[in-house]
């Protein structure tokens, strides 16, 4: 972190404002079992599984592990809460309004702790986990405590004189399956908008990170919300995982994490009830940074794009198209800059770089890097794993990079940025174009004008324009092509939330 309170790969300029905020003592982890009902369970099979802090290696703690029986358990209590006449339904849409502001209130309360938990679960440096977690976590929910009572429905004079009157009802019980990257913020994405339209939810934390989501378990409770209104079921995903995504009851499955994975969950709600699916998959972003960009601004964003979050986000910015004529600056820039990453002790407010979440997910970065190599990209910087420290690999940059290399082609989901150089606008967006992944993409350039002829040629969900990983609870996030389906955040996401019904009437006598 440097003294001007900026990290060298996120930004964190609110430190400027605030003291400095530290990690909390944690001697012992209150929350383990399975949150179903407002109440803690055991493993219905009589379960564990252990948690690991990915800096050290070390046990946290076990958790009870949720299987088939137990998403049965909270389906149930889902149901229960749910279901015509239960408080939940009866509830003044402002009320749930009024339930999701308590809990955001919670969460800020006990933020210190949950930004710890979260970096002692993760290995995300801990002023990312406060800052950008915590901060992205606390507006998601107040921005759908906002939206609880205006979700409304329209009134139709439609032909031969009837009048429809359309109403906006929830959908019934919601899953949700969520990945180790950002565990809080997914939670939050995923609860945000589907209690705010009066579902239920069973939500899988992922088996790397269930932590935080099991802290909110007692927040919810503490919030107020009847039991079953959310169920918190920590398991593994082709069991747990595959129960929701199977279950004849569940009306909605929410799913973020690969695109493999994706599939199965789309199959699986084909297969049992048709449920809806939203899914928020993988990506291989590209960048465009045209000659006559703001070359630092450029340089900075593309690399937090590359390295936030050691490079496990799907918004990574893995693949760095650059204009020929500034190609061998932008590199040098880059390089640079990478050198100011402070790799180190999640837990230390100076640190900007944490390990990798687990031993498979480092063996896949380190074979990628490996094939950069062999395949004949030129490695700049970085490309080896941190000596003594088992999972951390130091931030990498490739430059002449091919597209037809692995490293070009395949989601690394690690700190590696690939730096491509291109000719001409058409080619870049061809190029940018050319993959099955569609998620986000950025362009750098001072003409606004090509900016949006350029933005309008991009085959993304998400297009920025002069900045990266700029991400709203105002604003809708989902893919196109095999990066996902379906929108979150947002009015949009609403719409995944609720079923419309139209309910018309015949009149008597005309308008
Ligand atoms: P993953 O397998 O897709 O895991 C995401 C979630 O799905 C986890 O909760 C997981 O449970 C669950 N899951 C796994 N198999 C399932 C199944 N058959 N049915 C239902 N749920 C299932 O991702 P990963 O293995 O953690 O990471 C692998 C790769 O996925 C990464 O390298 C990266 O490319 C991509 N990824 C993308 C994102 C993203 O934000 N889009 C996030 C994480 C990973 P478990 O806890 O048991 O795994
Ligand atoms: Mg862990």
């Amino acid at each position: 972190m440097a003294q001007n309170g900026t990290t060298a790969n996120g930004v964190v300029e609110e430190i400027q404002t605030h003291p400095l905020p530290l990690p909390v003592k944690v001697s012992n982890i209150r929350h383990t079992k399975i949150f179903i009902d407002n109440k803690w369970l055991p493993s219905t099979r009589g379960r564990t599984f252990p948690t690991f802090n990915p800096a050290t290696g070390v046990k946290i703690c076990d958790v009870e592990e949720a299987d088939i029986d137990d998403v049965d358990k909270a389906v149930e209590a889902a149901k229960a809460a749910g279901q015509r006449g239960s408080p939940w339904r009866r509830m003044d849409a402002s009320s749930r309004g009024r339930l999701l502001h308590k809990l955001a209130d919670l969460v800020e309360r006990d933020r210190l702790l949950l930004a710890t938990l979260e970096t002692l679960d993760t290995g995300k440096p801990f002023l990312q986990s406060f800052f950008i977690d915590l901060d992205g976590s606390i507006k998601t929910l107040r921005y759908y405590a906002g939206w609880a009572d205006k979700i409304h429905g329209k009134s139709m004079h439609v032909d031969e004189n009837f009048m429809c009157l359309t109403k906006h009802e929830p959908v019934g019980i919601c899953g949700a399956i969520i990945p180790w990257n950002f565990p809080l913020l997914m939670f939050m994405w995923k609860i945000a908008p589907a209690l705010s339209c009066g579902n239920t939810v069973v939500i899988k934390p992922a088996e790397q990170t269930p932590l935080t989501a099991l802290h909110i378990g007692s927040l919810i409770k503490e919030a107020g919300f009847p039991p079953g209104v959310v169920n918190i079921i920590p398991g593994f995903g082709p069991t747990a995982g595959a129960a929701i995504a199977s279950h004849m009851d569940i009306n909605k499955v929410a799913f973020t994490g690969s695109t493999e994975v994706g599939q199965l969950i789309q199959e699986a709600a084909a297969k049992s009830n048709l449920k809806r699916v939203t899914l928020e998959l993988g990506g291989k972003n590209p960048c465009i940074v045209f000659a006559d960009c703001d070359l630092q601004l450029a340089v900075e964003e593309t690399q937090k794009g590359a390295f936030y979050n050691q490079g496990q986000c799907c918004t990574a910015a893995s693949r760095v198209f650059v204009e020929e004529s500034i190609y061998e600056e932008f590199v040098q820039k880059s390089i640079e800059e990478a050198k100011k990453i402070v790799i180190g002790d999640p837990l230390d407010p100076q640190t900007s770089h944490g390990p990798q979440i687990d031993r498979e997910q480092f063996g896949k970065i380190m074979d990628l890097i490996d094939s950069g190599r062999k395949e004949g990209a030129r490695l700049e910087c970085g490309g080896a794993s941190v000596a003594d420290k088992g999972l951390f690999i130091q931030p990498t940059i490739f430059s002449g990079v091919r597209d037809h290399m692995r490293i070009a082609k395949e989601e690394i989901f690690g700190p590696v940025q690939c730096i491509f150089s291109f000719k001409s606008q058409q080619e870049a967006v061809e190029r940018a174009n050319s993959l099955q992944y569609g998620l986000v993409s950025a362009i750098f350039t001072k003409s606004m004008d090509r900016a949006l002829a350029v933005s309008a040629a991009l085959e993304t969900g998400t297009v920025w324009i002069n900045c990266y990983n700029a991400l709203h609870a105002q604003t809708p996030f989902g893919g196109y092509k095999m990066s996902g389906s379906g929108r979150e955040l947002g009015e949009y996401a609403l719409a995944e939330y609720t079923e419309v019904k139209a309910v018309t009437i015949k009149l008597t006598e005309s308008l």
